[in-house]
């Protein structure tokens, strides 16, 4: 019997696939079988990334990018297809934050943080669309955030970026629909990485207050989307486009 969420044969990409969320989403698509790569900026990080797929048996590679580069973005989605031979499942994950309050937001924040989270999903779905749609069974994974939902006083520019990516999200998934490419978002709660490390020691009583109102009364670990990676990928999902899916213990839920 087939497994339900099988994906030999299928080649991922995974922009910030080298740690946190991102390694979390790489991992759920290596143990169904894709072929997975790896994109950041650190050879290094990138490369223990890829020993850590191979070391689950799967076929890994990486490739280095500056997803704030759209020529970069191109290069990185063609070095995909030339070195794997194909690409089904794009993952834009790689993403940061800047936390400033909105009067001092320089207009570098702002670029630096729209460009990252933002811009760069845009121009690695438009240069990854004409592989994604060769075999008709394209997957496009854009990763949100409970700031898609919420705002809070520091998080102008972020908040800006992850809200605009759902309604990304929910343009593309009108556009490519017919050619069989689904897209769809991803809205994590608050999750143990090296981003959020820096969120704890910057906002005192933080690590409390998530477990708190978190109903799963804690924080998520990037293990935790190793599942949503591996449906939202597969057949399965076929039928599933458009949508903003919180991965969060219910943080977005709860009062
Ligand atoms: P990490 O800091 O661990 O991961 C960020 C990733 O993005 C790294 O792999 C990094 O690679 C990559 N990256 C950042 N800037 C660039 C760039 N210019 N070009 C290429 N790669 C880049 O944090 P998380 O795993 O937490 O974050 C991953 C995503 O999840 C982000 O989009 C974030 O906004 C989102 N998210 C995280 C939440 C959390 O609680 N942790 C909550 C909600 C959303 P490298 O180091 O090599 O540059």
């Amino acid at each position: 019997m087939t497994p339900l969420f099988d994906l030999s044969g299928r080649v991922a990409l995974v922009t910030g696939g080298n740690g946190g969320i991102g390694l979390g989403f790489a991992r759920g698509l290596a143990r169904c079988g894709a072929a997975v790569m790896v994109a950041g900026r650190s050879a290094a990080k990138n490369a223990a990334a890829v020993a850590e797929l191979a070391a689950l048996g799967a076929r890994a590679e990486a490739v280095t990018v500056d997803v704030t580069d759209t020529a970069s973005i191109r290069a990185m989605v063609e070095a995909t297809v030339e070195r794997m031979g194909r690409l089904d499942i794009l993952v834009n994950n790689a993403g940061t934050n800047i936390r400033r309050r909105p009067e001092e937001v320089s207009p570098e924040d702002w670029h630096t943080v729209l460009n990252t989270n933002l811009t760069s999903a845009m121009f690695a779905a438009q240069a990854a669309y004409p592989h994604l749609r060769a075999h008709g069974v394209g997957r496009i994974i854009n990763n949100g955030s409970m700031l898609s939902l919420f705002g809070m006083p520091l998080h102008a520019a972020y908040a800006s970026s992850k809200g605009a990516v759902v309604q990304l999200t929910r343009a593309l998934a009108t556009a490519w629909a017919k050619e069989g490419i689904t897209v769809n978002c991803v809205l994590p709660g608050w999750i143990d990485t090296d981003l959020t490390r820096k969120a704890r020691a910057d906002m005192p009583g933080l690590e409390q207050k998530v477990v708190e109102r978190a109903p799963a009364g804690r924080w998520g670990s990037p293990a935790d989307f190793e599942g949503i990676a591996a449906f939202l990928a597969s057949d399965a999902a076929a039928y599933v486009t458009g949508t903003a899916i919180p991965v969060d213990g219910g943080y977005s839920i709860s009062g």
